[in-house]
């Protein structure tokens, strides 16, 4: 079992994960970053101002580690993660993958036209390092759309399949709220461990029989979008409580999928996005929780104790 994380930098074990958001957005630009936020500069100096006071609110309440699923296609900016990380002394985990299917076809033909040729960049970026930046993505992204897993996203599933299996990575998925139960079928039976799994965006869903069923099964699942706007906060904390009450808070992770600077993007922090905020679990989720009947421990659980099995590839806690 390899139990060292990839940190942007460097490895570090899973009892130094401590508080953990699971699904947040440092920064994102479609089609990858641009030279106009690269270079030094006003801009720059901007994104990185923005970020760290944002790592800094975080750290108020606790929290130590990012998981930052951002992929090359949606803007993933290594440089950026490095630089916050060492600023700020936070553990930043990013992500290898892919976003959209039409990137992958343009991967996949860049590189010769075979899927196995992605399942390779993936663990070259697990092993080896992104690009020529020597950092190490620290977990693998897939994707999925609706209103059903398509060719091309079956084969990236199974190519982020073979490379969790090769390096012992751990995979965070997105959904559009269903089909998680279809990705954890699909990457189980490639051999990857249930409990190696996260079921993104899982808020979307307020299937209780849905959500249960991939628990059942061995997987984690991620409210990881509160504070988003579509669906209010009271919806995702209601149909987490049910499963919190039904024993299962030991398989349940939150986060905000907040973007904190995006190019050509919302800004977030006021108006409909006043909410979309990486502290708002912290904020105004927790009491909803609390007077739902979630205790301190349970909360405790699913912000330390669930990312710390998971990113170790232990078996989620009996249920009792
Ligand atoms: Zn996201």
């Amino acid at each position: 079992m390899n139990s060292s994380i990839n940190t942007v930098t460097g490895t570090i074990s899973p009892e130094q994960l401590g508080r953990t958001l699971m699904h947040e957005h440092v920064f994102v630009e479609y089609g990858g970053p641009s030279a106009e936020v690269l270079k030094p500069g006003r801009r720059h100096d901007e994104i990185v101002s923005i970020c760290t006071d944002y790592l800094e609110q975080i750290r108020a309440f606790g929290v130590e580690t990012l998981v930052d699923p951002t992929t090359v296609d949606l803007g993933r900016n290594v440089a950026l993660l490095v630089e916050l990380a060492g600023k700020t002394g936070f553990n930043i985990i990013c992500a290898t993958g892919i976003y959209s299917t039409a990137t992958y076809e343009r991967m996949r033909e860049r590189l010769g036209g075979s899927p196995e040729a992605i399942a390779e960049l993936f663990i070259k970026e697990l092993t080896e390092g992104i690009a020529d930046t020597g950092v190490k993505a620290g977990i693998i992204k897939v994707v999925t759309g609706a209103p059903m897993i398509d060719e091309e996203e079956h084969e990236l599933l199974l190519a982020a399949a073979k490379a969790s299996v090769a390096t012992g990575a751990a995979i965070i998925t997105h959904t559009e709220g269903i089909l998680g139960d279809e990705q954890q079928l699909i990457l189980t039976s490639a051999g990857v461990p249930a409990q190696r799994i996260v079921i993104g965006h899982s808020c979307l869903s307020r299937n209780f029989d849905y959500h249960m069923r991939i628990l059942k099964s061995g997987s984690y699942l991620a409210f990881d979008r509160f504070g988003m706007t579509g669906m209010p906060d009271e919806v995702r904390a209601a149909s987490m409580q049910k499963l919190i009450d039904a024993g299962r808070a030991a398989q349940i992770m939150v986060s905000h999928d907040s973007v904190w600077y995006w190019v050509g993007g919302p800004k977030i922090g006021s108006g409909a996005y006043k909410n979309w905020v990486p502290t708002n679990f912290f904020e105004r989720v927790i009491p909803m929780l609390q007077y739902g009947g979630t205790t301190d421990d349970q909360i405790e659980t699913m912000l330390r104790e669930n990312p710390r099995r998971f990113f170790s590839g232990e078996k989620p806690r009996p249920v009792v």
